[in-house]
């Protein structure tokens, strides 16, 4: 039996050299070749006639070679053109330099061929064609041709070539890992029949067999894994926090009055904070939604009923935003707030730290620096994650390990389409802020062509400024490092002051400035001593400058649309009409596509849904981003069905089997287990 571990090196036909270019498509071991799954199937099943053909279709034909020709219009350009023709009519074969197959043909002899058809009035051209001769079994044309996911060296025929191969080994044998009653239930081919027919397609209905196998199989394993590994599912024992009149006096000492948004999901976090069970809930409210108010009043909540809350922010400036708004809203009814940031010193630290424990602290803010080992609470009851789409997954348990069952929240204004969060928090209950407190005005985003960025700076910026507004003005984004993206953002400011506004005050911010540096460039901001704020995505969480009306974005292509949505609430936030400028330099369809996107509508949630819907959820699958697997053929919009299906079924698995101890399910642990190999890690390391 062929062991599916195997190195592909020492499979049958394939050698160290290919072997190499098999290690760049990540495949290294016989097991990740099978698994390398086509990307489509090109349907070259569809046997034609000439006289059917129609223009820029492709198609399969089956025709009689009547002769051959070469002709070269002009140096290193030969063409072959082949006439062929069946008993409806005419066509020509067209090849670009590749003389040699002016040999290959034979007049009289019928081959099959498959290729792209040009057709203007009744001439028929073929390009791109495969050609063969009569078999019975053909390899090229006849068929529905898996087209694989590719790298430069390697062609869609190697591939093919290879796990064909393999699949011939009689001794190949791909066990069952799927527990029997699950393929009843849901009737579900063996993974041998799906695997075999995705590679190599008998039939349009046997593919559609074996792809519903795998979408199923590939989101039964996220869930499960999920649930395995997030520990949320487990009901467990919680803190039952007594109502309290003091948060009614809270809630009438704010400015305004609660959105109805906001207050369902207030009246949901605290029904789940009295009663019994831990509290494991998402918030998820676009920018501006007015999150942090619901979370202000969750920990006041928390403490008036004894216990210590915290509240984790991705930034130091988002930190102490958050440590200076509650400060303001909660001292007055004697609860104390402490900041705990990197750049704090020593002293300060050791202080933080020592009332902490000592629960001279009622509630702690903080960044990263909270999960810190040193940090000890005396007694957490509630947890908070602000824009927790910042934090690994793993964090978040991290920081709720410091008390015993406390309450957990998090809050995110990454609005992720529901499909997708249901996924990914699929062990969370979710609240949705979706209003926006009365009085916005709507940001009015305009897309505009490279060539017109003079005119934004040159009318539009000084307009603001000589209103007495403030103008964020963004860099482009800069993946490879935070140093380049540094260096980007000093020179647009050094070209800004030089080319358009040497009268005007200039600010930089960037992420490779000292916390105290930028906090500092914050203040200036908030204080108007800033007209203008050059940034790096730095600014995209959470800071508020209700004065800043205008937005330029630089290179706005290179952005997600969920992320321009977050920089573009830094405006909009007070009660002057805002604007936010895109500026792009492709001319792509998919740019335009996505610009008119931002352009016309300011909700998060549809703007993340369309983003998914054009970049596809490849992107969010990313082990770097969230830790979990890859989904090769299933597609949360394509198989939402499915997805639900398999949903459910994970929730009853484990609802009888908690940590998949039973015997039926031991397979498809091993399964999990390694799938989910790089979260495991990640857990280990945390
Ligand atoms: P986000 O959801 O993006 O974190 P914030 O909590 O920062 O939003 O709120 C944005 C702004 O809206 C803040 O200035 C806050 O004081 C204000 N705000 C929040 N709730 C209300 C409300 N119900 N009515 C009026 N203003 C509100
Ligand atoms: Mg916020």
């Amino acid at each position: 039996m062929l062991d599916l571990n195997k190195d592909i090196q020492y499979v049958k036909g394939i050698g160290p050299k290919r072997a190499e270019k098999l290690n760049k498509l990540n495949i290294f071991t016989l097991k990740d070749l099978l698994y390398y799954f086509p990307r489509q199937f090109e349907d070259r099943n569809n046997l034609k006639k000439i006289i059917q053909l129609e223009n820029e279709e492709k198609a399969t034909i089956k025709v009689v070679i009547v002769g051959v020709s070469t002709s070269s219009p002009r140096k290193g350009l030969s063409i072959t053109k082949v006439d062929v023709r069946d008993e409806t009519g005419y066509a020509k074969l067209v090849f670009f330099n590749q003389q040699y197959v002016k040999n290959a043909f034979k007049p009289g002899d019928t081959i099959l061929v498959f290729g792209k058809v040009k057709k203007e009035f009744k001439k028929i051209e073929i390009s791109s064609c495969e050609v063969e001769y009569l078999t019975n079994s053909p390899k090229n044309t006849c068929k529905i041709m898996p087209i694989y996911p590719l790298t430069y060296g390697v062609s869609n025929k190697d591939i093919i070539g290879i796990i064909k191969n393999v699949l011939s080994d009689e001794s190949l044998v791909i066990k069952e890992y799927m527990p029997k009653h699950i393929i009843d239930k849901y009737k579900l081919c063996s993974i041998d029949y799906a695997i075999r027919n995705l590679h190599n397609p008998i039939s349009k209905e046997s593919l559609k067999i074996a792809l519903y196998r795998i979408v199923f199989e590939e989101f039964l394993i996220l869930q499960l894994g999920l649930f395995l590994f997030k520990n949320g599912v487990e009901e467990s024992d919680g803190i039952k926090f007594e109502e309290n009149k003091k948060l009614d006096d809270v809630l009438t000492s704010l400015p305004f009055k609660l959105t109805k948004a906001q207050n369902r999901a207030l009246n949901e976090i605290i029904e789940d904070m009295q009663c019994n069970k831990a509290m494991n809930r998402l918030v998820q409210g676009d920018v501006g939604s007015g999150k942090t108010v619901v979370a202000l009043l969750s920990l006041a909540h928390c403490v008036f009923n004894g216990f210590q809350g915290a509240l984790m922010a991705p930034t130091e400036i988002l930190a102490e935003q958050h440590y200076i708004s509650l400060t303001e809203t909660l001292k007055p009814f004697g609860i104390n707030i402490e900041l705990l940031v990197g750049s704090l010193t020593k002293k300060q630290k050791e202080s933080v730290l020592e009332k902490t424990k000592n629960k001279e602290v009622d509630i702690l803010i903080g960044t990263h620096a909270l999960i810190e080992d040193k940090v000890e609470f005396n007694n957490l009851g509630l947890v908070i994650t602000d824009e927790q789409h910042r934090f690994g997954v793993r964090q978040r348990s991290k920081l709720s390990e410091k008390g015993e069952n406390p309450d957990i929240l998090v809050m995110t204004a990454t609005p992720i389409p529901r499909t997708l969060a249901l996924i990914l928090y699929g062990d969370l209950d979710i609240s949705i802020i979706d209003e926006l407190p009365p009085g916005r005005q709507p940001i009015e985003t305009i897309a505009i062509d490279k060539s017109k960025r003079d005119r934004a700076y040159n009318s539009l910026v000084r307009k603001e400024v000589e209103k007495g507004r403030q103008v964020y003005i963004v860099c482009p984004l800069v993946e490879e490092s935070e140093a380049i993206e540094a260096k980007a953002a000093v020179d647009l400011v050094e070209e800004l002051k030089l080319e358009y506004f040497s009268d005007l005050k200039v600010g930089l911010l960037h992420g490779k400035m000292k916390p105290s540096e930028k906090d500092l460039i914050m203040k200036s901001f908030k204080n108007r001593e800033i007209d203008i704020l050059v940034s790096t995505t730095v600014i995209e969480v959470g800071v508020n400058v209700p004065n800043a009306t205008l937005m330029i974005i630089e290179n706005a292509e290179r952005f997600g649309l969920a992320q321009l949505h977050q920089l573009r609430g830094r405006v909009g936030r007070g009660s002057h009409k805002s604007y936010c400028i895109l500026i792009y330099a492709s001319k792509s369809e998919v740019c335009k596509q996505r610009m008119s996107i931002m352009e016309e509508t300011n909700d998060g949630f549809k703007i993340s849904e369309k983003d998914l819907e054009i970049r596809g959820p490849g992107e969010f699958f990313g082990t770097r981003q969230h830790g979990l697997p890859e989904l090769k053929v299933a597609n949360i919009f394509k198989h939402m069905k499915i997805l639900k299906l398999a949903q459910q079924e994970a929730r009853y698995i484990v609802s009888e089997d908690r940590k998949l101890q039973n015997y039926e399910n031991q397979l498809i642990k091993k399964e999990i287990m390694n799938k989910f190999e790089h979260s495991i890690k990640e857990i280990s390391l945390n």
